[in-house]
């Protein structure tokens, strides 16, 4: 009686959330850790359809540049953070870029992702003349950048060397949990100043957070819905947390509490992922929602879950080979095989097998 009480509440916050987009703090809850298989089987292929209705079969892709693991930060959960000693760091030349991108513009790529580690002052000029250079030589290619928290009027440089997108994940949107992800010094504060300012310049903006990361509430995860759904990026990026052992999170998945108590940490993780992927599509039809390199680390099946749960991009890496394993932001991160610009058929073959095809499209999105 209960259960089917609970059911009919469940399909009529689906069925809202189709209508309007838009729920209530506790309605999100309930749909988000529902228990009901029926409920998550809804609100994905509701999800699904949403995206078909959008953007047919096609799931758009970006060459992931990953151009500099050195960083001056110290996040508490990230490979690449400052005070891991044990990797080996390297920062890519420009004539290494220009070659990552032209090889991949031959293979197909339409848009080249910048991400790095946090360089800070020194690298702006750098920064900045890769992008311009990447602009003038390739006019027709969305640039998207992914290198952390600047000043606005670094963000500004940026903009004008040719930049078009900003990734910058606000991680948590709860000061109190960021607080014991990040050390002393980083605040949510600037992050979330750093968002409005990208959005100010004209950058089509990602935000977005780890899934099931060390302390997160479920009320957390809330918020962030509701950050997301006032900040209104024009990209969504969701992963699940995955630990790196040399981190202080390197057991998490054995220790940590899980958000779903009939599934383990790491399985919640992947889960809620895939419920929020569907819950964004239906708040944010025409979002960009990739289908992360952590969701298809996570799980074999991870990157496909993620396009029939909504998401309509993938981001395949196109940084050179021999620095790749130097960008473990975790561990087991796939870089090869579908995850990478070399294994473009195989990507191909499993996207196909679900009934999806490449788009070379730069797929372009702006709010009105
Ligand atoms: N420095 C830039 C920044 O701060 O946005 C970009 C690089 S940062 C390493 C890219 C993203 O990696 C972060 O926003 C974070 O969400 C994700 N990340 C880092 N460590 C992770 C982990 N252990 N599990 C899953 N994602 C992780």
């Amino acid at each position: 009686m209960l259960k089917n009480c609970r059911m009919n509440m469940e399909a009529s916050f689906l069925d809202k959330l189709q209508r309007s987009g838009r729920l209530e703090a506790e309605e999100y809850k309930s749909l988000l850790f529902s228990r009901d298989r029926e409920t998550v089987l809804s609100l994905h292929a509701m999800a699904r359809e949403r995206t078909l209705a959008e953007f047919g079969h096609s799931v758009y892709l970006r060459g992931l540049l990953e151009i500099s693991n050195i960083c001056r930060n110290d996040c508490l959960y990230c490979g690449i953070r400052r005070s891991n000693g044990n990797i080996r760091r390297y920062r890519l030349t420009g004539t290494r870029i220009m070659d990552s991108c032209r090889k991949a513009y031959r293979s197909g790529f339409r848009t080249f992702v910048l991400q790095g580690g946090e360089l800070g002052p020194d690298a702006v000029r750098w920064i900045t003349e890769i992008t311009s250079e990447i602009r003038r030589t390739f006019p027709d290619c969305a640039i998207t950048l992914s290198l952390g928290e600047y000043e606005d009027s670094v963000y500004a440089e940026f903009r004008d060397a040719g930049a078009d997108r900003y990734l910058l994940r606000h991680e948590t949107s709860d000061p109190r949990h960021y607080a014991r992800l990040h050390p002393e010094g980083m605040s949510l504060a600037h992050r979330m100043y750093c968002l409005d300012v990208l959005k100010r310049l004209g950058f089509q903006t990602g935000t977005g957070i780890m899934v099931a990361s060390p302390y997160q509430t479920a009320d957390d995860i809330v918020g962030d819905i509701l950050f997301i759904g006032k900040f209104r990026p024009e990209m969504i990026g969701l992963g699940p947390f995955i630990p790196h052992k040399d981190t202080i999170f390197a057991d998490y998945w054995d220790r940590g509490q899980s958000l779903l108590d009939d599934m383990s940490v790491r399985d919640a993780a992947l889960e809620l992922t895939l419920r929020l992927i569907s819950i964004f599509r239906l708040m944010f039809p025409r979002a960009l929602i990739p289908a992360s390199t952590a969701l298809a680390t996570i799980a074999p099946d991870g990157r496909e879950r993620g396009i029939l749960a909504g998401a309509n991009v993938i981001m395949p890496n196109i940084t050179p080979p021999s620095v790749r394993d130097d960008y473990a932001l975790y561990d087991c991160k796939l870089s090869s095989g579908a995850e990478s610009a070399e294994g473009l058929r195989e990507l191909a073959a499993g996207l196909e097998r679900i009934g999806y095809v490449i788009s070379w499209d730069r797929g372009d999105f702006r709010y009105e």
